[in-house]
């Protein structure tokens, strides 16, 4: 099927590919640099199941919690290379060692894009650390799922409400812990080129996406290239400032119906940003369970993981609750985007001119 309305919407989730039978989608990049199901309509036989694990058709109410906790990992080598307190790589470890298999995210170093993969080794794990803030190309990985193993499938929450929706549709929803994140968005794939272009390219060997050398709340990437330097982008990192400031997200982001509490995993996780752990340098998983499938498996890491009840409220103080607004630069960012121009060049045409007024005005009106 794939309407004109759902190329329009799509969040390139990637299930609609995994759920055909036909095999006649496939997902492509836009000339905007996001994923979109693309269709070839004369091998669809209208079975109507893309439309069937759509997100953006979902109507996701607020999920009922089990519990809230924080947690991080004992083990300091983990807590030193994950995004918080490294509890998405403990939840992985120990589904692989009791035998079933992992779904997540790693950074193809050939393609410079991030990409699910199938992981049935714990040495394998170790590409999965670090949150890579782009959108994950799922399809292939995701095709998988369907082979009746027992699986935790880790991913954005749009994409984890259409695994959920697959699942409950094939029968196997019963084989899968899912597991999804409190999701700020995700940016063009044509800013994170970009920025990986002007970092050095074919010449990086490794990134650490969330680089903790000066502390877990500083926002670092850290490169290491082909000859062994290093490089961190610390201050003034162009990748989160046209990120965090939503100006080149997702058209879906905008109306992302996964918010809060919306969501169809059995646990989301996230930072545990806020007060409570202002000082913290390390890093702090918050997790909510919405099963009792995910409380029995949060309980089960606790000879890993440092766990905590908390509240709910506690944890969301500081996450994005609501879809962001779409600031009227995002047309121009997109387009410069496309352009030959170097990220700075279209910071300092694009956003420098509004953000100085905006301090203008924020002064005079004082
Ligand atoms: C695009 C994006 C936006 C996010 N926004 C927020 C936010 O607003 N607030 C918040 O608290 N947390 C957010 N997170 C989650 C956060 O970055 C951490 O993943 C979370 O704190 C868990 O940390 P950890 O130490 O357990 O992760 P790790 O043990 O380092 O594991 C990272 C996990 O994330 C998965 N992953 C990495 N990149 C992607 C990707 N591109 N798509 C799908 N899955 C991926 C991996 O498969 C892995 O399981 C976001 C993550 C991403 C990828």
């Amino acid at each position: 099927m794939v309407t004109e309305n759902r190329a329009s919407l799509c969040t390139g989730c990637g299930v609609c590919v995994a759920i055909c039978p036909k095999k006649c989608l496939k997902m492509e990049l836009d000339a905007n640099g996001f994923y979109r199901a693309v269709c070839d309509e004369s091998a669809c036989i209208q079975c109507g199941l893309c439309d069937k694990v759509c997100p953006k058709f979902m109507d996701i109410k607020d999920a009922e919690v089990a519990c809230a906790v924080s947690a991080v990992s004992k083990d300091e080598k983990t807590l030193g290379s994950t995004s918080s307190g490294g509890l998405c790589y403990e939840i992985a470890k120990k589904a692989l060692l009791s035998g079933k298999k992992v779904c997540a995210c790693v950074y193809n170093y050939e393609q410079h894009r991030a990409e699910h993969a199938v992981i049935t080794t714990v040495a394998d794990l170790e590409a999965t650390k670090g949150s890579k803030y782009f959108q994950s190309y799922t399809a292939d990985a995701f095709c998988e799922l369907l082979d009746g193993s027992e699986w935790v499938v880790f991913g954005a929450p749009c994409q984890i409400a259409a695994v959920d929706a697959m699942a409950k549709t094939k029968k196997l929803r019963d084989k899968m812990l899912l597991v999804d994140f409190f999701c700020h968005g995700t940016p063009s794939m044509n800013l994170w080129k970009k920025y990986v272009e002007e970092q050095g390219g074919s010449n990086i060997q490794k990134i650490d996406f969330r680089s903790k050398e000066f502390g877990w709340h500083s926002f670092s990437l850290r490169f290491t290239y082909q000859d062994a330097s290093i490089g961190t982008d610390y201050k003034d990192n162009m990748f989160y400032t046209f990120f965090f400031g939503n100006y080149c997200l997702g058209d879906a982001c905008y109306e992302c119906h996964f918010k809060a509490l919306k969501s169809a995993a059995d646990l989301r996780v996230g930072d545990f940003w806020g007060e409570k752990y202002r000082d913290d340098k390390k890093g702090v998983s918050c997790c909510v369970a919405f099963t009792e499938r995910g409380r029995t498996e949060l309980e089960a890491l606790s000879s890993v993981c440092r766990i905590c009840d908390e509240t709910v409220d506690e944890m969301l103080k500081e996450q994005m609750v609501k879809s962001p607004a779409c600031p009227k630069q995002r047309g121009v960012v997109l387009k410069r985007l496309r352009e030959r121009k170097k990220l700075k060049t279209i910071y300092n045409t694009t956003l420098l001119p509004y953000r100085v007024k905006c301090k203008i005005k924020s002064i005079l009106g004082r």
